[in-house]
C-alpha cells in the first residue's frame, strides 16, 4: 500500500475534493491522509481563542461563518439528496458541539478538541463521496490508533498494534482514509502533531503499515530550489536525500514538516511531493540514494533570537560549554546554530519563552547579548570537503549582505548564515542568483 496526503488546498474546495478522488482511485490500495480544508485550522484556532477570552459571541459568530462555507461546498459536492442529508446531520453535530463549549470554564483540553473537528469534517466529507462514487472506500478515526507518549512523541508500538488490525479488519476496502494532525496523548485525549504536522501522520502510518511509498500532494510541484514566496523563477528539485530534506524542511522549506522526515528515514520509505495541481509533474522524490556533488536547495527560517555570550573565563577552561548548554536544557530551549571564538560563544533559538530565565543565568559567566528578529539561510547540499569552492561561491553572493553568525562543517551537506529578517529577501535573491543562473 502507498500512503497519500492531501493537504489543506489540495481539499479546499468541491472541485479539488473531486479532483483528489481521480488522484487516489488509480486501481491500488490505498491509504489516503487528509489536512483540514485550508483555513479551518486557522478559524477553530480563533474560535477556541474567543472561548479563552470568555467571548462566547465571538466563537460563535466564526462557527456560523464556517458552517455556511462548509454547506456551500456540500452543496457543490454531492449529487444525492440522501448523502448531501447524511452529511450535513454530521456536519450538525460538529457545529453543535463547537457551540456547546463554555467561556467560563475553557480548558486547554477544549481547545485541542476544538481544534481537531477540521480534518474530522474533511474525511467524512470526502469519505461519504468517495461512497457516492462508488468506491470501496473505510473512514477510520485517527484517535483510534495515533497516540503520544508520556514524552509527547509517537508512540509507535501503540500506532503499529492499532492501525494494523484496522486495516485487516476491512480486506475489501479499496482506500482508506484518516485525519492527518490529530490523535490522543498518552492519557486518551484528544491531541495534535503541532501546525502542518499531517505530514508527520503520513509519515508515521507509512512506517505503521510499511508503506511502499508516502505521497505528499500540495500545491507546488515538489520541494523548490528557494523560496518560492520570496524569490523568483525557483525550480522544483528532482531528487533529495532524507538528511537534506530534514535540513529543508527544519530550516523554512514550508512544504514539509520537519519531523515528517524521520520516521520515513529510518523505516527507508521513499517520500514523493507532488503537486494535486499538476499531477503528471515529476516533484521531488525523496529517498536514500546518494547523488554527488552540488547545492541543491536554499531555505530561511524566521522568527530567530541570536544569544551571545563573551567570557574572559572561557579562556582556556573546560567545562564552560558545557555549562552555558545546561542552562538551555533546564529551559527546555533547543539550539540551531552555533559559533565560538576563545573568548565567547554565539548560539540561536527560536523558542523564546524561557529567555530571560536563561539571560539572568548566563550572565553567571560573561556578558550576554540579545539579537532579535534575525533569520538563519540555509543552503543545503552535497558539500563534502572535496567539493571544494561551494562555500566561497555562497558567501561571495552574500557579500552585500551583513552576517551575524556562520555554521559549516556540522554535518556535510549544510550551510547556515545568520542575518537581519530585513535582508532575508535579498540574501535568498542573491543566492539564487549565483548559484542557479
Ligand atoms: P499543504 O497545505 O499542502 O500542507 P503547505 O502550505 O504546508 O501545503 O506547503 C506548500 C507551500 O510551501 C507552497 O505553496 C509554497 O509556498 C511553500 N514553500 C516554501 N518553501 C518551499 C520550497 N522550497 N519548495 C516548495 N514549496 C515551498
Ligand atoms: N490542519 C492542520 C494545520 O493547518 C494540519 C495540517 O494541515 O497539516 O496546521
Ligand atoms: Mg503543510
Amino acid at each position: 500500500m502507498k500512503v497519500m496526503k492531501f493537504g489543506g488546498t489540495s481539499v479546499g474546495s468541491a472541485e479539488r475534493m473531486k479532483n483528489v478522488t481521480k488522484l487516489i482511485s488509480d486501481g491500488q490500495r490505498n491509504f489516503v491522509v487528509l489536512s483540514a480544508m485550508s483555513g479551518t485550522t486557522n478559524s477553530l484556532i480563533e474560535i477556541s481563542d474567543y472561548y479563552a477570552k470568555g467571548n462566547k459571541y465571538g466563537a460563535n459568530s466564526i462557527i456560523n461563518t464556517l458552517r455556511t462555507k462548509y454547506l456551500k461546498t456540500v452543496d457543490d459536492l454531492f449529487a444525492s439528496e440522501a448523502k448531501r442529508k447524511e452529511i450535513i446531520e454530521k456536519l450538525n453535530g460538529v457545529f453543535s458541539e463547537l457551540m456547546s463549549f463554555s467561556a467560563e470554564n475553557f480548558s486547554a483540553e477544549d481547545a485541542k478538541v476544538i481544534v481537531s473537528k477540521g480534518e474530522i469534517m474533511s474525511t467524512n466529507m470526502m469519505a461519504l463521496y468517495l461512497k457516492e462514487q462508488g468506491v470501496k472506500v473505510t473512514l477510520l478515526s485517527a484517535l483510534q490508533f495515533m497516540r503520544l507518549n508520556k514524552d509527547l512523541q509517537p508512540d509507535m508500538a501503540y500506532i503499529e498494534t492499532h492501525l494494523n488490525p484496522l486495516i485487516e479488519a476491512h480486506p475489501d476496502t479499496q482506500i482508506f482514509i484518516t485525519q492527518g494532525f490529530i490523535c490522543t496523548n498518552a492519557d486518551g485525549l484528544t491531541d495534535n502533531l503541532q501546525r502542518g504536522g499531517s505530514d508527520y501522520t503520513a509519515s508515521l502510518i507509512g512506517v505503521a503499515i510499511h508503506a511502499e511509498e508516502i505521497q505528499i500532494w500540495t500545491d507546488i510541484d515538489g520541494m523548490h530550489n528557494n523560496d518560492p514566496r520570496f524569490v523568483k523563477d525557483t525550480q522544483p528539485v528532482p531528487q533529495l536525500s532524507f538528511d537534506e530534506a530534514a535540513e529543508l524542511a527544519y530550516f523554512g522549506a514550508k512544504i514539509l514538516h520537519p519531523t515528517c522526515v524521520l520516521p520515513a528515514k529510518f523505516a527507508g520509505i521513499p517520500v514523493k511531493l507532488l503537486n494535486t495541481m499538476d499531477p503528471q509533474a515529476k516533484g521531488t522524490i525523496i529517498n536514500n540514494h546518494g547523488c554527488d556533488g552540488g547545492i541543491k536547495a536554499i531555505a530561511a527560517k524566521d522568527d530567530i533570537t541570536a544569544i551571545k555570550i563573551v567570557s574572559s573565563r572561557m579562556l582556556l577552561a573546560t567545562g564552560f560549554l558545557r555549562k552555558v548548554f545546561e542552562i538551555f536544557e533546564t529551559y527546555g530551549t533547543s539550539i540551531d546554530m552555533i559559533t565560538t571564538s576563545e573568548v565567547g560563544v554565539s548560539m540561536t533559538i527560536d523558542n523564546t519563552t524561557k529567555l530571560q530565565e536563561i539571560t539572568e543565568q548566563l550572565r553567571k559567566y560573561g556578558t550576554v547579548h540579545i539579537d532579535r528578529d534575525m533569520c538563519i539561510i540555509c543552503v543545503v547540499g552535497d558539500l563534502r570537503m572535496q567539493n571544494c569552492g561551494y562555500e566561497s561561491l555562497i558567501t561571495n553572493a552574500l557579500r552585500n549582505v551583513p552576517i551575524r553568525m556562520i555554521s559549516y562543517g556540522g554535518s556535510e551537506h549544510n550551510i547556515s548564515f545568520l542575518v537581519h529578517k530585513e535582508d532575508k529577501q535579498t540574501a535568498l535573491q542573491a543566492l539564487s542568483a549565483q548559484i542557479f543562473k
